[in-house]
């Protein structure tokens, strides 16, 4: 039931650029601010005390479908509380409450900061996983439908952590456990696949580097590139590094545990299945996830799908674009 907020964990398998993605979120941020002053008002979603619409507002930017977990903010209550000793994540099931360490407070709001960074993403997830273990996952729900999916999924790993070596002992409490971690950091992938999309289309190739001519620039707008593409006629020679290419087949949901899942300060030293995980990522928690970073770029290019750090993504990458064709072609004066 326990997540100690790890520092540094956010470790990305693709060469960091010297960006400040803090800055841009701040950016995306303040802009969904005025897109959603503009636009209707939205009711601000209060969990126990704390305000969590930052927090889901988060997620939608990532494409994913919060329903569920408006409704499960709703049977539980959060509160903030200072860093201590023990861990100060935690979800107590007895009276629905959910702690979260006071290092994810926004000072202005009292809630949830919208800029969370991936490992504090996936506490937050982590922590929402117990609660929805505890209050959704339902074996008597009707087959197929997401608590039954996720029911079977823990029944699933329990299992599997029984027919474990040491790990015979609470297969259940150890399968919730596992889920937790895993959902956290499936969740948290999906951040950081964005994040490098916002790199690529803002900052080097797909955004800005390689746009020729202004012309160029506006067809273009605010289309989202894969890591592999680059716009047509584009400046020879600025190619996306392999690494990067590379990210165009990653899929999502395959996030690996078993050096991070502990119990009672041990190692559970599990990996679900990868049917497990399948299972847990497209139900637990209703986020109908996207699979791939491919279906991520399909979906941040769906003109239906609107929401304040989208609409900021494409602006972004649109400016970065129009700047990096007017330093190509010097103006004549
Ligand atoms: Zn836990």
């Amino acid at each position: 039931m326990l997540i100690v907020l790890a520092a540094a964990a956010f470790c990305s398998d693709f060469a960091a650029p010297t960006v400040d993605i803090q800055a841009m979120k701040r950016k995306a941020a303040e802009s969904g601010a005025a897109v959603q002053g503009a636009a209707v008002q939205r009711p601000r979603v209060m969990s126990g005390s704390v305000d969590m619409t930052d927090f889901l507002t988060l997620l939608e930017d990532m494409t994913l479908d919060t329903t569920v977990l408006r409704g499960l903010l709703g049977q539980i209550s959060v509160s903030f509380r200072p860093p201590t000793n023990e861990a100060n994540a935690e979800y107590g099931w007895i009276l629905n409450h959910l702690y979260l360490p006071d290092s994810l407070r926004d000072p202005k709001t009292g809630g949830v900061r919208y800029n969370l960074n991936s490992s504090e993403i996936s506490t937050v997830i982590h922590e929402l996983t117990h609660a929805a273990e505890d209050l959704l996952a339902s074996g008597s729900a009707p087959a197929g439908s997401p608590a039954y999916e996720h029911h079977q999924a823990l029944a699933m790993l329990a299992s599997q952590v029984r027919d474990g070596a040491w790990a015979a002992h609470k297969p259940r409490t150890k399968a919730n456990e596992l889920a937790s971690y895993y959902m956290g950091r499936a969740v948290a992938d999906v951040a950081d696949a964005l994040d490098a999309l916002r790199i690529y289309n803002a900052r080097l190739g797909g955004g800005g580097t390689l746009v020729s001519d202004e012309e160029q620039a506006r067809r273009l707008g605010g289309h989202i590139l894969l890591f592999d593409q680059k716009p047509v006629g584009a400046r020879p020679g600025g190619d996306a590094p392999q690494t990067w290419k590379d990210m165009q087949h990653r899929m999502l949901g395959h996030a690996d545990v078993i050096n991070a899942a502990q119990l009672g300060g041990r190692d559970i030293g599990v990996e679900p299945a990868a049917e497990i995980k399948g299972r847990l990522f497209q139900n637990a928690l209703g986020l109908k996830p996207p699979l791939s970073v491919r279906e991520l770029v399909d979906r941040l290019n769906d003109p239906q799908r609107r929401s304040p750090g989208i609409d900021a993504l494409r602006q972004e990458a649109l400016e970065a674009r129009l700047k990096s064709a007017r330093s190509a072609v010097p103006a004549s004066r």
